[in-house]
């Protein structure tokens, strides 16, 4: 079953100094995120939403994808 890749890694800025550092969408979606700079928990609620739409969408896709017959 394809769907979202966990292991990609996304570029974050810190909203508190700007730190520019890479997190994986496991770790993400996982229980928080910090800065390894200033230390501040990123806010990643929005994202974790987004990520869940995207979820469900693949999800639907997949399963019209299976209800499309092909005639060969
Ligand atoms: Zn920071």
């Amino acid at each position: 079953m394809a769907g979202i890749n966990n292991n990609a890694k996304l570029d974050i800025t810190c909203p508190q100094c700007n730190a520019k550092f890479n997190k994986t969408i496991r770790e993400l979606k996982g229980s928080g995120v910090k800065c390894p700079k200033c230390g501040i928990d990123v806010e990643t609620s929005n994202f974790k939403k987004g990520m869940d739409e995207v979820d469900r969408e693949l999800k639907n896709f997949q399963r019209e994808l299976g209800n499309i017959k092909i005639k060969l």
